[in-house]
């Protein structure tokens, strides 16, 4: 049988997509590889685009039922003493409800929920097939209108023809290969330990906490958890490991004190995760009848959780336009171009600045840390910066920091406090608007 889409990858972009295109009527097979999910920590944290996304697909409602709004981030920064008594040096807080929109918070929900929810919608469709597990390994040696994908099923090896190929693998992505794209990586001078726990009741918003070299995120989920990363040095968890788990819960209680008894549920090394974080952003997100999504195009540092976003936000604005290529017989390979044209400047500059903010959390000198403390409270102080700081986190649309910007938050330019208005011509230029996400309607 031959499909118009075949999706490799059965993560949070390859579900998203099978939705739009399963609304649609789009003949399509998702493949994934694995039996069941093997990560228990991926990205949980749903920013204001995502959440837009998924009411144009009818499913906010449901994923609202099973997550937790977080409207804004807390930062919290001390000084620990060499007796580790703490003294704080400073308290700030981003708002996303700044945002003019009505998807102006961001909300937290289990990875595997939203991927639970997200198959349950796309199997509703009859034009959506799914085979679990399936193996891409790659495509026959045809010419590109002909090629198969070849995968590896519990029966045997098949050969499956599809108009369009999305390499929604994943980091490592085998499609990605077979495009033979330019790849540029950045790795990063720590890593993290990430686990979910029971939180007290007062835990009930997005928490960053950090001394001259430590740092902890809190991130509250439903049903009274919270998912935490811990930021460790490279060979830390060997040795935080041979020390037992008291050294885990040691780390987490000095930097938050009321933790106490909640992280030491944790009771197994088994359930904590490590997380490398590394950067890619590939040359090009598409060749021929080949398109690349979400992680397989770009993996961003966690620190400004907008990786499974991304995945998303490609997924949307690709779904949309195959859907619309099938609908009015428009599908030569050429018109895939929109779907770079529009999301690879987006993704690279959240990359940017999620990289930006790593950096800000990768020294552990003093001056480090005072740079740091400046530029938080500058932004938190300067409604533009504010305003453009969420903007860009958000996803609903880009503001981006100049060098004057740049100069206010390491303090050698003043802020003006309180409220900017920022007119609707230019709330017009900054927010993406429908043909901003979908640019071919215009024609
Ligand atoms: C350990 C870890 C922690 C993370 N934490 C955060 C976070 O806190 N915040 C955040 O925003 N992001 C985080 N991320 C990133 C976020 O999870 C990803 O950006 C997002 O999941 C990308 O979705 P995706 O669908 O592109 O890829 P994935 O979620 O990786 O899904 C890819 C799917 O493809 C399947 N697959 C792979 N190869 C094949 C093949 N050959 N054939 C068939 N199927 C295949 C895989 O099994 C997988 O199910 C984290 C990632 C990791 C790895």
């Amino acid at each position: 049988m031959d499909y118009d889409v075949m999706i490799i990858g059965g993560g949070i972009s390859g579900l998203t997509l099978a939705v739009k295109l399963g609304q649609n009527n789009i003949k399509t097979l998702l493949v994934e590889k694995d039996k069941k999910s093997g990560l228990i920590y991926k990205g949980e944290l749903l920013q204001p685009k995502s959440l837009e996304i998924l009411d144009r697909i009818n499913m906010l409602e449901l994923v609202k039922e099973n997550g937790f709004s977080l409207p804004s981030i807390q930062f919290y920064e001390y000084d620990q003493k060499a007796d580790q008594t703490m003294t704080q040096l400073s308290a700030n807080e981003f708002r996303y409800d700044l945002i003019d929109s009505p998807y102006n918070t961001s909300l937290m929900i289990p990875h595997e929920k939203l991927k639970e929810l997200l198959f349950i919608e796309a199997s509703k469709y009859e034009s959506v097939d799914y085979i679990q597990p399936a193996k891409f390994t790659g495509f026959t040696d045809e010419e590109p209108q002909h090629k198969k994908a070849i995968i590896q099923t519990k029966e045997g090896e098949r050969k499956i023809h599809a108009s369009f190929y999305i390499g929604a693998e994943g980091r490592a992505s085998p499609t990605r290969t077979a495009m033979e794209v330019d790849m540029k990586n950045t790795k990063y001078n720590h890593h993290f330990l990430t686990v979910s726990f029971p939180r007290p009741d007062s835990l009930n918003q997005s928490t960053i906490i950090t001394t001259q070299n430590k740092f902890v995120g809190l991130f509250p989920l439903p049903n009274n958890e919270v998912r935490s990363v811990l930021l460790i040095k490279p060979g830390e968890f060997k040795t935080m490991r041979e020390e037992g788990l008291e050294s885990f819960y040691r780390a987490y209680c000095e930097l938050m004190p009321e933790l106490e008894g909640y992280v030491h549920q944790i009771d197994t090394w088994k359930k904590i995760q490590l997380m490398i974080p590394v950067r890619h952003n590939v040359s090009s997100y598409v060749k021929d009848n080949m398109i690349l999504t979400g992680d397989a195009a770009h993996s961003v540092h966690p620190m400004a959780g907008e990786g499974m976003n991304l995945a998303i936000q490609d997924s949307d604005v690709l779904g949309e336009l195959l859907c619309w290529m099938f609908k009015t017989n428009q599908t030569e390979w050429s018109q895939l171009e929109w779907y770079e044209k529009v999301r690879k400047p987006r993704a690279e500059y959240v990359s940017r600045l999620s990289h930006q903010a790593a950096l800000l959390y990768s020294f552990p000198y003093r001056a480090w840390q005072k740079l740091r403390i400046k530029g938080v409270k500058q932004t938190e102080h300067s409604l533009s910066l504010h305003y453009k700081q969420m903007l860009n986190t958000s996803g609903l649309g880009i503001w981006k920091f100049n060098l004057v910007d740049r100069m206010k938050q390491a303090g050698l330019l003043p802020v003006k406090a309180g409220r900017v208005k920022i007119s609707d011509k230019k709330k017009e230029k900054i927010m993406f608007s429908t043909y901003d996400d979908y640019p071919w309607y215009r024609k």
